[in-house]
């Protein structure tokens, strides 16, 4: 890949870190106002669920952050761009909707079967 396309989608990486630090960031405020605000037993069961759904929410954010970080990784070290399982280049068009892909099209459609 060369060096223009490299620098575009760690932009694109960076500008992604940065939001799901900052969705991460609110989600535990708003973790911790629902803490304070419960009164009632309706209040905590409303709460409890508020903040589970946060959690799920942040787990997600979590796992694709770290995917992210990897892909960042990956890219100091001349990986980025490459499936991580057959090393083939990974699709442009894969790269520009996910540039946190691991995996090319075929090898992700494998992973999702549970072939890989
Ligand atoms: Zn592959």
């Amino acid at each position: 890949m060369d060096k223009k396309r490299l620098e575009y989608y760690k932009k694109k990486l960076d500008a992604k870190r940065e939001e799901l630090q900052r969705l991460m960031a609110v989600a535990e405020e708003e973790g911790r106002a629902a803490d304070d605000a419960t009164q009632d037993i309706a209040d905590k069961a409303a709460n409890s669920y508020t903040k589970e759904f946060l959690f799920s929410q942040s787990n997600n954010e979590r796992y694709i952050l770290a995917l992210v970080e990897e892909a960042l990784g990956r890219m100091k070290n001349g990986g980025f761009g490459l499936c991580v399982a057959c090393q083939e280049e990974v699709q442009q068009k894969r790269l520009e909707a996910v540039p946190w892909a691991r995996h090319c099209i075929g090898c992700q459609e494998k992973q999702e079967r549970g072939l890989l």
